[in-house]
Order: C-alpha cells, then sequence, then structure tokens
C-alpha cells in the first residue's frame, strides 16, 4: 500500500483566490503586522515566506521590532498601540519571546478583531465554546480545512488520535474535532508527554495528527493500514548545504497509511493561506465564512 499524498497546493490556491477576488471587489488594503522581539532568529525564514505569501495576495507586512530586553510593560505599550492603529488589521507575536515574560498577558492585548492567529483567550474560548465568530488558530483550522476539503477524510464518527496538547494545534483542533458542526463530530483523544503506551492509541485511529516536535517519531508500527496522517510538525534540516524541512512522521508511514500530508508541502502551505484568509477576514468584516 502506498498512501495517497494531501498536497496542500490544491486547497491553498483555492483559499489564496478566495481573498484576492474579496480585496479586488471590496479595494481593501489589509496590513498584517508581526511583533518581533530580538532579533528575527529562528523567526527569519517563517516571517519572510510571510511575506511573500502576503504580497501575492495584496496584503501588507509591517514587523513591529523590539529590543531582545525589552520590558514586558514596554512589549504591552507596544501591543496595545499596534491594536489601536487602524492602518493594522491583523496583529500577530513572534514567540519565544525572552524568558520571564508572561506571554499570555501579551497576547490577550490583541484586540478580538485583529487576533488573526487566533491565541487570544477570548478566541481559545471561542473555539471551545463552538461559537465561529472568533478566529480559530490558524494551524488548527488548517488541519480541519483538510479534513474538510475530501468527504474520504471526514472526521464525523471517527476515532482521531492528537499527539501534541499545545495552545497553538493539540488542544483548540482537539475542541474544534469534537464540536457539533460540519467537520466536527469525532471521537477525539489528546496525547502528550505523559501519556502511557502512545502506540495504542495511535494503532487503534482512523486519523493520527501528529504536532509534537520530534522528528520521525510516528512510525510504521505505529499506525493502523489505511488510516489518514496529518503531519504538523516542521524540523529544518540541511542536506549537502540545502536546507529542507522534515515532519514528525516518518516517511516508511507512506507504505501503512492510506492518506498522508507531506513535509514540507503539506499543513504548513495551508496553514498560511489560512492565516491570510484571516488577514482579509479582518479587513472586510463579514463577508468570509470562518475558516473551520
Ligand atoms: P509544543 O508547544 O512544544 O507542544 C508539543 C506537544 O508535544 C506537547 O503537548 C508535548 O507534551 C508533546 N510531546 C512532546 N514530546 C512528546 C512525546 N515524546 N510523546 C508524546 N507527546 C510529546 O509544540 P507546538 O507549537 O504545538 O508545535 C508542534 C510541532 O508543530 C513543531 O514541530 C512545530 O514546529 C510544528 N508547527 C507547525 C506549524 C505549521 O503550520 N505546519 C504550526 C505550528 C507548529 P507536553 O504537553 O506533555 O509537554
Amino acid at each position: 500500500m502506498s498512501a495517497e499524498m494531501l498536497r496542500g497546493a490544491p486547497l491553498a490556491g483555492v483559499l489564496r483566490k478566495q481573498v484576492v477576488a474579496l480585496l479586488e471587489e471590496t479595494g481593501a488594503e489589509p496590513c498584517l503586522a508581526n511583533v518581533v522581539v530580538g532579533d528575527d532568529g529562528a523567526a527569519a525564514s517563517y516571517l519572510d515566506s510571510l511575506d511573500k505569501a502576503a504580497g501575492k495576495r495584496g496584503i501588507a507586512t509591517r514587523r513591529i521590532r523590539l529590543d531582545e530586553d525589552v520590558s514586558e510593560e514596554a512589549l504591552c505599550e507596544a501591543v496595545v498601540e499596534a491594536g489601536r492603529d487602524p492602518g493594522i488589521h491583523g496583529l500577530m507575536i513572534q514567540f519565544p519571546l525572552p524568558d520571564g515574560i508572561d506571554r499570555q498577558r501579551v497576547t490577550d492585548l490583541i484586540p478580538a478583531d485583529k487576533d488573526v492567529d487566533g491565541l487570544t483567550t477570548r478566541s481559545l474560548g471561542s473555539v471551545l465554546a463552538g461559537d465561529r465568530r472568533h478566529t480559530a488558530p490558524a494551524t488548527a483550522a488548517a488541519v480541519c480545512e483538510i479534513l474538510r476539503a475530501d468527504e474520504r477524510l471526514d472526521p464525523k464518527g471517527r476515532d482521531v488520535v492528537i499527539v501534541g496538547r499545545s495552545l497553538v494545534v493539540g488542544r483548540p483542533l482537539a475542541a474544534m474535532l469534537t464540536a457539533p458542526v460540519p467537520g466536527g463530530h469525532a471521537t477525539v483523544t489528546t496525547c502528550h508527554s505523559r501519556t502511557k503506551e502512545l502506540a495504542e492509541h495511535t494503532r487503534r485511529a482512523d486519523i493520527v495528527v501528529m504536532a509534537v516536535g520530534v522528528r520521525h517519531m510516528l512510525t510504521p508500527d505505529m499506525v493502523r493500514p489505511g488510516a489518514v496522517v496529518i503531519d504538523v510538525g516542521t524540523h529544518p534540516v540541511e542536506t549537502d548545504g540545502t536546507w529542507t524541512l522534515d515532519g514528525d512522521v516518518h516517511p516508511d508511514v507512506e507504505g501503512v497509511a492510506g492518506f498522508m500530508t507531506p513535509v514540507p508541502g503539506g499543513v504548513g502551505i495551508v496553514t498560511t493561506s489560512v492565516l491570510m484568509r484571516h488577514v482579509a477576514a479582518a479587513a472586510c468584516p463579514g463577508r468570509l465564512e470562518p475558516a473551520w
């Protein structure tokens, strides 16, 4: 058996066209601002890719840079100021923040209508409540989009095992896939570093979502033949001077799974498209359906 690859490009293309059409029709000129503390470092290539994706859709980007030794109060002030700026439609903060800064306190200063990455307590609470008026975390929403794009992947009534319980991916995704809405209705188990016998959980799953951050952790013996495997993990790797990405799923899983997202070219590209859709939606309220 060789898994059918769930490439992100076609879905990302559909989402991009929706955004381009909306911005052409409305004449809106959205702007996405990223708050970056210290050197861009590991975030640099991610931010560059966001700039590129935004440019292709007619979305402007801005970086709000603060020194590495910025105080929490000064960072909070910068976020509040950006939140009040009518020229900014989407506002994100790049993580990690320096030690000692309360990440959620700073994040929660993003106004609800500019929280395009869906990481404020308010947005996360809305996801749990099944209220789609607020933005869901972009990566979790991207996984839902991928599953919703093909009826053979519909999570309804199926056993889903999510490995990883971060607030960015695992926990909101569990809420979204269990919600009594189209694209939901799944029976979800969320696993983490304290889970006993992880393979016993993944082996019985119809759908496995890996959002762990451990390269090639899911091996073929951990997967039920024919299962859907979604790989959120990203690990930069260098081969002969060329950088690429690996995922949390071992490439040999392709021989067991029925469907599988590749890395690169799977969840990541859809996440970027979902994020841009959130920015366009923020600039044109009420014009785009929620992404989950
Ligand atoms: P995170 O905050 O570090 O969370 C990782 C989760 O994995 C935690 O819940 C942790 O458990 C769990 N975990 C770690 N080791 C484990 C093990 N041996 N067995 C079972 N569970 C284990 O990471 P994240 O932000 O969710 O990101 C996860 C991965 O997704 C990373 O590779 C990241 O780069 C990638 N990512 C990709 C996208 C995209 O668009 N493609 C977006 C976001 C993140 P505990 O809670 O018990 O510590």
